[in-house]
């Protein structure tokens, strides 16, 4: 199974997640969001993309890349640090995202990508 090789290690303690780090101040409206079951979906979500392999080349490993207008936790898709960073250059979305968008599709091509892959995971 790939799912060790995302955020570094295979050490995971989920136990561990909560409660040890000073939390921000936020303002109520964020509070609300926090706690609401859109949230929770989003979180969801994201966790189930991050399962998925990159987008441009399927490799595994990936990190959740937010397709902004508007920015939702259910607009995210999967990128390899490769094809994700900009400090990789010509290919990675942050390089050039109009050269991204121009060679693998608009935004919300790439989103029904997205969704066709989780259709095809049953382990939801
Ligand atoms: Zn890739
Ligand atoms: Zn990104």
């Amino acid at each position: 199974m790939a799912t060790n090789m995302k955020r570094g290690g295979p050490l995971k303690r989920k136990t561990a997640l909560k409660s040890t780090k000073p939390m921000p101040r936020q303002s109520a409206k964020r509070r609300a969001y926090l706690a609401s079951p859109e949230r929770a979906a989003g979180k969801a979500h994201m966790e189930r993309v991050a399962q998925l392999p990159c987008f441009v080349c399927g490799c595994y490993g990936v990190e959740v890349h937010h397709i902004p207008d508007p920015r939702s936790d259910m607009r995210v898709m999967p990128l390899c640090p490769r094809h994700h960073r900009r400090e990789y250059g010509v290919g990675a979305f942050h390089y050039s995202k109009r050269a991204f968008y121009a060679l693998h599709g608009s935004p919300e091509f790439l989103l029904a990508w997205v969704d066709a892959q989780l259709v095809n995971d049953t382990g939801f």
